[in-house]
């Protein structure tokens, strides 16, 4: 059962070969063993639900199942009510997965509960934010998960867990119900072994929800991905996000995909996104930014850690957050709060947004020449533990080439494609809003040119 995919899996509950308890406990069996610390609760027992069992990144509001977003200070929480993705999927809840501290990391080092071991190398980070999820589906842990990206975290960590991670057009899936980090980038998006399993997940998760105002309607059904070539695709490769700063064996799988896909029928030409080299920059301002005021309801009153205030209320809500926020998240509420303090709003965050625009505008322009973007996901391998935790800059680098689409709310997928030094590389394909169904197509062309085994991380 666990070396089945997600769709062969449910594939074979349909032909009556096991029940969806008996599988839900082989999975359950093995997450209980989990030696990676990616999940930070685990289902008891089968819950009524048929279908195939799906992990859950913690900040996902699951009824009455512990829901901290990797952070002291919701301990306790348990929600009472489920977000609508989770509640759209109505698949088992088999347990939620480790993560940065709302949100902000990209190695899982920032979590209360921990940090997330890769099962390519336990030495070294699963990526983040989402870290708990990418190594559940990664180490065969979870047939599928879903996880959320606001700068990368869902695609960063599925380049460095050697698995696939999408994150779809902003507004596609209803952020109602998950703990926010930065309201106008999250998104969920799926973790899944193969592209047919990120379609298949994705299609349950799409859709308007009246408890959303930003989410939208899909314009059509997300299909199971057919294309066996890419005969006459348009492949667009900027130069800003494919050089410099990327490591060597990742920029050789890169340029050996690039060689497939032409080989599949594609053409390749390098293209510029002239304003993406200063999105890191803008993402640093505006993200921190929402989250300042998204986590100003964090003042022990209303959930989760209340420290005693002696000397009353501002006291207790100081204490509260002095005790509940780990240092990456009071870093951003700082950052935050100054960029949004009166007499510096439009020098940062107004001069952030104008920024923002200016990259969405690079896309359109490419997007009339080209079907896709094309670039590493992420610019190394995953790195060793501890590497980088004192250096939050080059901790920020991970995303250089994520956070461009997240700006400019645009649908991304991380496909695994190769190893670099025995460890995952990711290969990363952008396209037009709502055009989902088109990057699943081509990146189910490309996977099975490059045939990625990932069966080692599950052993
Ligand atoms: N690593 C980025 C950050 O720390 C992105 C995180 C995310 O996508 N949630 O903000």
């Amino acid at each position: 059962m666990i070396e089945l995919t997600a769709k062969q899996v449910s594939d074979a509950l349909a032909r009556g070969e096991f029940s969806s308890r008996e599988l839900f406990e082989a999975y359950r069996e093995r997450a209980a063993g989990d030696e990676l610390n990616a999940f930070v609760w685990l289902a008891e027992e089968a819950p009524a639900d048929e279908g195939v069992p799906l992990a859950v990144k913690d900040l996902f509001c699951t009824e009455g199942v512990p829901s901290q977003a990797g952070s002291k200070i919701l301990e306790g929480y348990r929600p009472p009510y489920t977000a609508t993705v989770v509640e759209n999927i109505g698949a088992p809840l088999l347990g939620k997965t480790n993560q940065d501290e709302f949100a902000m990391g990209s190695s899982n080092e920032n979590s209360a509960f921990g940090p997330v071991l890769n099962p390519w190398d336990r030495e070294r980070v699963p990526g983040g934010s989402s870290g708990g999820s990418a190594a559940a589906v990664a180490a065969g842990l979870a047939p599928w998960a879903i996880g959320t990206d606001t700068g990368g975290s869902i695609r960063q960590p599925a380049a460095l867990c050697g698995i696939d991670g999408l994150k779809p057009t902003y507004g596609a899936c209803s952020r109602y119900g998950m703990i926010a980090f930065a309201s106008s980038l999250d998104q969920a998006g799926p973790f899944t072994r193969d592209v047919t399993d990120a379609a298949l997940l994705l299609g349950r998760m799409v859709g308007r929800d009246p408890c959303d105002s930003t989410s939208l309607e899909f314009p059509e059904p997300i299909g199971l991905p057919q294309r066996e070539d890419l005969d006459g695709v348009r492949f667009g490769v900027p130069s800003e996000l494919s050089g410099e700063g990327i490591e060597p064996g990742v920029l050789a799988a890169f340029r050996e995909t690039l060689a497939l896909a032409q080989k599949l029928g594609a053409t390749v030409e390098e293209c510029s996104l002239p304003h993406a080299p200063h999105a890191l920059s803008a993402y640093y301002v505006l993200a921190p930014a929402e989250a300042s005021s998204n986590l100003s309801r964090f003042d022990g009153v209303r959930y989760g850690l209340r420290s005693d205030g002696e000397a009353g209320l501002v006291e207790m809500y100081t204490r509260t957050r002095h005790d509940g926020f780990g240092p990456e998240v009071k870093r951003r509420i700082l950052i935050g709060t100054y960029a949004l303090s009166s007499g510096y709003y439009e020098a940062y965050y107004g001069r952030a947004q104008q920024v923002r625009t200016k990259i969405a505008e690079d896309f359109r322009t490419v997007f009339e020449r080209f079907d896709f973007i094309a670039t590493p996901t992420a610019p190394t391998v995953a790195f060793r533990l501890g590497d980088k935790v004192g250096d939050p800059l080059a901790m920020y680098l991970n995303d250089y080439c994520t956070v461009p689409m997240s700006l400019a709310g645009i649908p991304a997928i991380s496909i695994p494609n190769g190893l670099s030094e025995g460890l995952p590389v990711g290969f990363q394909l952008a396209g037009p809003a709502f055009s989902e169904n088109r990057i699943l197509d081509a990146a189910y062309a490309l996977e099975q040119a490059i045939g990625f085994d990932g069966s080692d991380a599950r052993r």
